[in-house]
């Protein structure tokens, strides 16, 4: 690093300070960039880090272009000198700051935002933390039951906290703690000097995934593996940029695929990224990506920062040459890149809900044009953007593998109707009597099942019975969700826990009852009707340190639990061929969210927990329970139609006007009380009406489906523009709009 002096030293004859002057983008929502002087014997690259003054504090932003004279109509003298350059040679590439130029254009933020997200955090900040602090409870001086009682009647923060490291049962993470509490740190502190709890700081441990495994041997690719493998070869030998879609069921050997390629690009001397969805970043995972291309380097967001920096500076220097990860992978500083496979592509995770909101599946497409790489994107459920533009608009090539490996088949599917079904006296409908039957039949056989709930809690909402009255958390508009291990109710959008109500809010009757199933009701009612069964349950709630996931897992596979009941922690990625059974408890959840992508998002999500069945020669069953038995998304999923169900869907998006036919933007507005937020909401409305073509709808002010979060109101504008150019005019006020605090612009 080198430090600057704090002034411009010589002048030239002309009156301007000899040098040259630095462009930087920073990461604030202002979309421009911001010059800085450099003397003339600095070599600052565009894609090097540089620290410089932004008000009156330092701030660390990337250089992406270098002048000979100061900006038009800017006076030289008030130029300010860059503090300091981080980087001798770039770290982001060329290919890279324009990537960063795309995402910020096309996502509507600035170019110092995307950049931003493409560096670890230990970079973004400019100096490296190399330790983690952890917390933990002192064993020996627990508190009693009346302590804790007492706590919690006096202090609720810190008894939260203490139950939440109980449950955890070990050190877990500050920054996850705080992360998923949504408490402050304040609380701990408190509960330090009572001697409970104790701070540690640890050494980041380094590359945890690097180690390199034994090499397998790759099985004989079937006839229809080998068609792919060859046109994806055939296009990294041109050395291409060309987009493909693998279109292939779940077990029809994608994974197979996309390693051969890989190998390819290996020998060419190229590397490639796999993006998997987070959920699926498992260490089965990795462990079949290791055994066939050696050193990998693994991204995911429970690495520390300093791993993630340890990593990046591999694969930056072209040590490691495979990267396997999460979506932030997909901006690997890999020095040559061949390939880049997103698997699962239709993975809603894929789309990140902060800034920058870009879609992992469109970066990656621009990424691989950029580069000259080629870009696989696979899915047993493709996501209709991508189906029509490679079935009507051939602008990606379509790849298939309509069958299992191996002769495997795909699990039959029972869908059942939970109308008809009757509950146990007293409870709540958990299991139906044919999903019952075969899970019996299974642990008859010693086998094991699958149990799906997207909903985690006990009870997801409060009710009562005189008035109907569904009780809301305070600062959100959202029913509260009973959570019986902390005998409270937790509203799953801020965090914040409350008592059991006792009373109606509305008509103050004492007849309240929680009702609906999530996880953990459904945990007790499997160990109440099956003794056989024993349940690992998988939510947010039990997997709370950052070994958890992998132990569960592991007792699974060993045999200590036949059941993984879970959300989407169980929906994904996981293969493990004793498992015969699987159970979708509830299919509608999906179903009943006001987006027009819930038909999409259900039938997807009922496909791929079938898909973790039946994957040996022992076949499996799939019972899919459901109040809505005729909904095409169940329906077809229960076919494992995808192309029917793809046709209709299509049919219906482009009668209503939704991508991919049209383009689709949101604009939210926030502010602490109506009429602010109202008006607010008007200003944007109308700015863009202004501009607004007759095929681009602009609908709204109106009230979102969740009108109050945080103790914020909310209200939204509904773009709709039918043919998606017809958005072209409206970009330029959606790029102010953005710029706005309080606004929120994204592709909805
Ligand atoms: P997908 O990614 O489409 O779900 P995988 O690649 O995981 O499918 O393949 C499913 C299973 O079949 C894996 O256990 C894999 O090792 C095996 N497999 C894949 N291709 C072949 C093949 N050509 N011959 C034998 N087994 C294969
Ligand atoms: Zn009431
Ligand atoms: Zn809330």
């Amino acid at each position: 690093m080198r430090r600057m002096s704090s002034a411009p030293a010589q002048q030239s004859l002309f009156g301007l300070p000899e040098g040259k002057y630095v462009r930087v983008a920073l990461d604030t929502p202002v979309r421009r960039e911001f010059s800085y002087w450099a003397p003339p014997d600095l070599s600052v690259e565009p894609g090097a880090r540089v620290r410089v003054p932004f008000g009156s504090r330092q701030r660390v932003g990337v250089a992406v272009g270098i002048d000979p004279h100061p900006p038009v109509g800017v006076d030289p003298a008030r130029v300010r000198p860059i503090t300091a350059l981080l980087d001798e040679s770039p770290l982001l590439t060329p290919a890279l700051l324009r990537l960063g130029r795309t995402i910020a254009d096309e996502n509507f933020c600035s170019w110092g935002n995307a950049l931003a997200a493409m560096l670890p955090a230990t970079l973004r900040r400019g100096r490296a933390r190399r330790t983690v602090t952890r917390v933990e409870l002192i064993g020996a001086k627990l508190p009693s039951a009346e302590a804790l009682d007492e706590l919690a009647q006096r202090f609720p923060k810190q008894e939260k906290a203490i139950a939440y490291l109980q449950k955890a049962g070990g050190p877990v993470e500050l920054r996850e703690f705080l992360n998923r509490t949504g408490l402050s740190r304040s609380p701990l502190d408190s509960l330090q000097k009572r001697g409970w709890v104790r701070f540690s700081k640890v050494e980041e441990s380094s590359l945890p995934f690097l180690q390199e495994t034994l090499r397998d041997q790759p099985p004989q690719l079937t006839e229809q593996q080998r068609v792919c493998v060859d046109a994806l070869c055939e296009a990294l030998d041109r050395r291409a940029a060309e987009h493909f879609l693998l279109f292939g069921v779940t077990g029809s050997g994608k994974t197979e695929v996309y390693l051969h390629a890989l190998e390819r690009c290996l020998e060419q001397g190229r590397g490639g990224i796999v993006l998997v969805p987070e959920i699926a970043l498992t260490p089965q995972t990795v462990a079949r990506f290791r055994a066939r291309c050696g050193e990998v380097a693994v991204l995911h967001s429970g690495l520390t920062d300093a791993e993630r920096h340890d990593q990046w500076k591999a694969i930056r220097s072209g040590r490691v040459r495979v990267v396997v990860g999460a979506r932030s992978a997909l901006f690997a500083p890999m020095p040559e890149l061949g390939l880049i496979i997103v698997d699962e592509e239709h993975e809603s995770s894929f789309k990140q809900e902060s800034v920058p909101r870009y879609h992992a599946r469109d970066v990656a497409l621009e990424r691989a044009r950029l580069e000259g790489a080629v870009a696989v994107l696979g899915s047993a459920t493709p996501s209709l953007e991508l189906w029509h533009a490679a079935r009507e608009q051939r602008s990606i090539r379509l790849l298939e593998l309509p069958e299992r490996v191996a002769g495997g088949r795909l699990p039959k599917v029972q869908v059942v109707d939970l109308r008809s079904e009757s509950p146990e006296k007293g409870h709540w409908l958990v299991l139906s009597a044919p999903l019952r039957t075969a899970l019996e039949q299974a642990f008859a056989r010693e086998e094991k099942a699958i149990l799906f709930l997207n909903r985690r809690g006990y009870a997801p909402a409060w009710h009562c019975r005189d008035c109907g009255t569904v009780v809301h958390c305070p600062s959100c508009d959202v029913p509260i969700t009973y959570h019986k291990w902390r005998k409270r109710a937790l509203c799953h959008l801020c965090l914040r826990e409350q008592e059991q109500p006792q009373r109606c809010q509305a008509c103050s009757s004492t007849k309240v009852q929680l009702v609906g199933v999530g996880t953990e009701r459904a945990e007790e009612a499997v160990v109440r009707q099956l003794p056989e069964a024993r349940i690992a349950r998988m939510d947010r709630d039990t997997m709370l340190r950052r070994e958890s996931y992998e132990e569960v897992l592991n007792a699974f596979a060993a045999g200590e639990y036949n059941v993984l009941l879970g959300t989407q922690m169980v929906a994904k990625g996981l293969d493990f061929p004793d498992v015969t059974v699987v159970g979708v408890l509830n299919a509608d959840t999906a179903l009943h969210q006001p987006d027009f992508r819930a038909a999409e998002r259900c039938f997807n999500l009922v496909s791929q927990v079938a898909g973790r069945a039946g994957r040996s020669d022992r076949g499996g069953k799939v019972v899919v329970q459901t109040f809505l038995p005729d909904h095409p998304a169940i329906r077809h999923a229960a076919q494992h139609d995808f192309v029917r169900f793809a046709a209709g869907e299509l049919a219906e998006r482009r009668e209503f006007g939704y991508p991919p036919f049209a383009a689709a933007v949101r604009v939210l507005c926030e502010a602490d009380e109506v009429r602010a937020v109202d008006r607010l909401a008007q200003q944007a409305a109308e700015a863009l009406r202004e501009v607004a073509a007759p095929q681009c709808g602009v609908l709204g002010p109106a009230a979102p489906p969740v009108e109050r979060v945080r103790g914020r109101v909310r209200r939204q504008l509904l773009i709709k523009a039918m043919p998606p150019e017809a958005l072209a005019p409206l970009r330029p006020v959606l790029q102010e709009l953005c710029q706005k605090q309080g606004i929120v612009v994204d592709h909805w």
